[in-house]
């Protein structure tokens, strides 16, 4: 009985620290734990959703969040092997092990546009009570779009995973610098 509570409760602690409670996505530290296991080639992607301050102050930080489980949604289609993570706020990683990034910039690009043309339903907050439920207007239910920047880097001989991660965050920042929606090396 007791190693079962035992199990029970580090069962828990495990997916506090590997899941993403919000998005249900594994996060940095399950990312690290990844690194451990990736050879020599990989590419490694840093994800960042574009004007996400200013769309909080528009919408509200509930709708914010929203919109990031619905983008925590459409990166879980992303193909070519792309492991994805939350790594933290409304930044999200891919990690292709054993790809190059001209294999994986394909499958960034796609996921950028499915992401840039996707219309996210946004539900009303207001209409939880059975009443208002019961009034099916659909208009009370509005649409959304936002945009991510992309930044990719292959691992180069040598180097870290912390080190090629950083040369992704470098071709992020690229990415915004182009004016955003984009994919950068
Ligand atoms: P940029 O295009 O340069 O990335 O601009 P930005 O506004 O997205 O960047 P900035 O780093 O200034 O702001 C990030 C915002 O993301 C601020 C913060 O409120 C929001 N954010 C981070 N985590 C969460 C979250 O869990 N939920 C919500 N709703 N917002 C979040
Ligand atoms: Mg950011
Ligand atoms: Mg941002």
């Amino acid at each position: 009985m007791a190693s079962l509570y035992l199990l029970a409760v580090s069962t828990d602690s495990y997916y506090l620290a590997y899941r993403d409670d919000l998005t249900s996505l594994p996060t940095r530290r399950a990312l690290n734990q990844l690194a451990l296991s990736l050879g020599r080639k990989y590419t490694v992607a840093m994800l960042d959703i574009d004007h996400f301050k200013k769309f909080n102050d528009t919408y509200g930080h509930d709708i914010g969040d929203q919109v990031l489980k619905l983008v925590a949604a459409k990166m879980s289609g992303v193909k070519g092997g792309g492991k994805i993570y939350r790594y933290g706020g409304e930044e999200f990683t891919v990690a292709f092990p054993r790809k190059t990034a001209e294999q994986s910039i394909p499958e960034l690009e796609t996921l950028r546009q499915n992401i840039a043309t996707y219309d996210m339903v946004i539900r009303n907050p207001k209409r939880t009570d059975k009443k208002s439920r019961k009034g099916k207007q659909p208009s009370d239910n509005k649409t959304v779009n936002v945009t991510v920047s992309i930044g990719v880097a292959q691992r180069t001989a040598k180097q870290s995973f912390d080190e090629a991660l950083k040369n992704a965050d470098l071709a992020l920042y690229r990415a915004k610098k182009k004016g955003r929606n984009n994919v950068s090396e």
